[in-house]
């Protein structure tokens, strides 16, 4: 069977016409047979692409070879397939959306410290200091450093406001933050300085590179890590496997996702298979008795069928799962 590589980049260089050449970057990957997601911006560029190893190899290849990219980290992860389904290249204002506006920090001139992964290691054990999962809720959710803050945000947009509420509880302490490939961190970091946050420093490389990382491998890491691809999560921490998620339903530990069956919700859930059939895949009442679920399209439940599920649910769980 042919081996297939993803992977995972990016690099905050300036990038002239980036337009021109996200259209361009797009048909190089095309003939390449690479699939994926990249994102151009005139502040660099961020990646992350399927093929088999050697496409990927010679992706990597002209890439280094071209002066911007140069020094461009690549992380690659095996697998057996695509992990994508189609192939797209967007130019976009950012290469992770925070709209600062006039706040905007570059993050080619400003930047936190940068600690490898064993320094990380070591630094999370000492007192005084603050894990800063800088990702979104969903992701927390599935994995994270043992210890660290949640700032429960939807989106990286929140997190600025977040920390501004949460100034009193950062200030004085050494933070580390953390996030998947480094890239929101790099963002971030300069406008944390800029606000008056000197004594922090970020993970170089993410969750990813550490979790490759010979020496440390992944300790100190619960759960799994959500990443941005068909295969959802990917294992961090090889020398012990502690479970964090919870199932959506019960509450129960739990690491399988399934997407809501409305496809006008189709919101990202953790549940067993169990849970799935009971509550046919639904993540709530008006979900399960959509006229388009997919559940029961998949299932072909009659109108008995699904009437007898809806009447156990209401039986076992009471008025409260019908919110
Ligand atoms: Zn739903």
């Amino acid at each position: 069977m042919e081996k297939y590589q993803v992977l995972l980049y990016y690099k905050f260089v300036t990038i002239d016409e980036p337009e021109t050449f996200a259209q361009e970057h797009l048909k190089f990957c095309k003939d390449l047979e690479l699939k994926g997601r990249i994102l151009v911006a005139e502040e660099g560029i961020n990646g992350t692409v399927s093929g088999t190893v050697e496409q990927t190899n010679k992706y990597m290849e002209a890439m280094h070879n071209d002066p911007r990219f140069a020094d461009m980290m690549f992380k690659v992860d095996e697998a057996d397939q695509h992990a994508f389904k189609k192939m797209h290249c967007r130019h976009r204002p950012e290469l992770v959306t925070l709209r600062l506006g006039d706040e905007y920090v570059d993050p080619r001139e400003e930047n936190a410290e940068y600690l490898d992964p064993k320094a990380f290691y070591e630094e999370m054990q000492k007192e005084d200091t603050i894990i800063l999962d800088t990702r979104n809720d969903y992701e927390y959710e599935l994995g994270h450093f043992r210890g660290a803050i949640n700032p429960d945000i939807e989106t990286f947009r929140d997190l600025p406001e977040w920390i501004e509420e949460h100034r009193e509880e950062l200030e004085g302490k050494r933070v580390l933050m953390y996030c998947t490939g480094g890239i929101r961190c790099e963002k971030f970091s300069g406008w944390m300085k800029k606000k008056g946050f000197d004594d922090i420093a970020q993970l170089h490389g993410g969750i990813v590179t550490y979790g490759k990382d010979s020496e440390v491998q992944g300790e100190l890491w619960d759960g799994q890590l959500y990443v941005f691809d068909e295969r959802i999560s990917v294992p961090v921490n090889r020398k012990e496997h502690v479970i964090v998620g919870r199932d959506y339903f019960d509450g129960e530990p739990c690491e399988r996702y399934a997407n809501c069956a409305n496809p006008e919700c189709n919101r990202q859930i953790l549940c067993s298979e169990e849970n799935e059939h009971k509550y046919m895949r639904g993540c709530s009442h008006e979900c399960r008795v959509h006229p388009r679920n997919l559940y029961v399209a998949e299932h072909n439940l009659s109108e008995e069928e699904i009437q007898a599920r809806l009447d156990r649910i209401a039986e076992e769980d009471g008025v409260t799962q019908e919110a």
